[in-house]
């Protein structure tokens, strides 16, 4: 089977939520290191013949409409990752609902094709926001992949439904792609993305995938420019937090081409067209 290769377009000051991180309104101030690291990334997946689902923050696309053109015409599928980067459960239903429209209109207004995927950030759609998918289906998207079935600082929703499914709602239905955990000693791990992809070494993370696959399901890998970028600025978070933003960030390039050498991985849309009848 197939997996998914995703990618948060963010920059690295588009951490979530601490007091000693810069606003929106300081963010236009700041050495942007976005275009250079996503860059090099796509380069990395094109050099692999590797093809992916681009998530990109509203407010990131609108600043650099090239990288969503360059990403489009290599062929990589662009969806959204809302505007200003907020965590679901702190907005009230009307202002995610602005802010996912937002991100969708500013990134069709640069590719000038309908988008329809979106990501939280941080996986922020949780218990607390019952809500989401209707205002996701209210703004057009039509399928999400938000939910993250374990526990984990901003988000976690623990969901029986491991497989890409379809949620039914009050507003219609949307395709949700929950993110790929696997139960070692009967607990829920991550290992496919962030700071998880960048601590775990790779025979293990390779493992894992296969348990994964095992199971009829795909890997969904999630990754950041920032991830491949040791010199980025380091902003002081707590020894916990700079661990799990910071680990290990030289070792994902490596990491990365050894993963698109063992599987094979491709973006959403052309997942679904092969593998429609696994959704339920
Ligand atoms: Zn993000």
């Amino acid at each position: 089977m197939h997996n998914i290769l995703s990618i948060d377009v963010e920059d690295y000051f588009h951490l979530m939520e601490h007091p000693l991180l810069p606003g929106p309104s300081e963010w236009d101030n700041l050495p942007s290191r976005v275009q250079s690291n996503f860059t090099k990334l796509l380069d990395l997946f094109i050099e692999k013949g590797v093809k992916g689902t681009c998530f990109f923050l509203g407010w990131v696309a609108e600043r650099f409409p090239n990288l969503v053109k360059t990403a489009a015409d290599s062929g990589f599928g662009i969806a959204s990752h809302g505007y200003y980067h907020r965590p679901v459960y702190k907005q009230v239903p009307d202002e995610f609902g602005e802010d996912v429209s937002r991100a969708k209109k500013v990134c069709e207004d640069i590719t000038g094709k309908e988008v329809y995927g979106y990501r939280a950030p941080a996986f922020s759609i949780t218990e607390r926001t019952p809500w989401a998918m209707e205002k996701l289906i209210e703004a057009g998207y039509r399928y999400d992949s938000s939910i993250f079935p374990a526990s984990r600082d901003f988000g976690g929703l623990i969901i029986d439904k491991l497989k890409p499914h379809i949620i039914k709602t009050a507003r219609g239905s949307i395709l949700e792609f929950p993110i790929s955990i696997t139960n070692v000693l009967g607990k829920r791990f991550y290992f496919f993305g962030g700071g998880y992809f960048r601590l775990f070494p790779y025979w293990m993370i390779k493992m894992m995938a296969q348990k994964v696959i095992a199971q009829g399901r795909p890997i969904i890998l999630y990754i950041h420019p920032r991830d491949i970028d040791s010199g980025q600025p380091r902003y002081r978070l707590g020894l916990v937090r700079n661990f799990k933003s910071y680990v290990n960030l030289g070792s994902t390039e490596d990491k990365l081409r050894r993963f698109m050498d063992d599987f094979k991985f491709t973006s959403y849309d052309k997942w679904l067209k092969m593998y429609k009848s696994v959704v339920t």
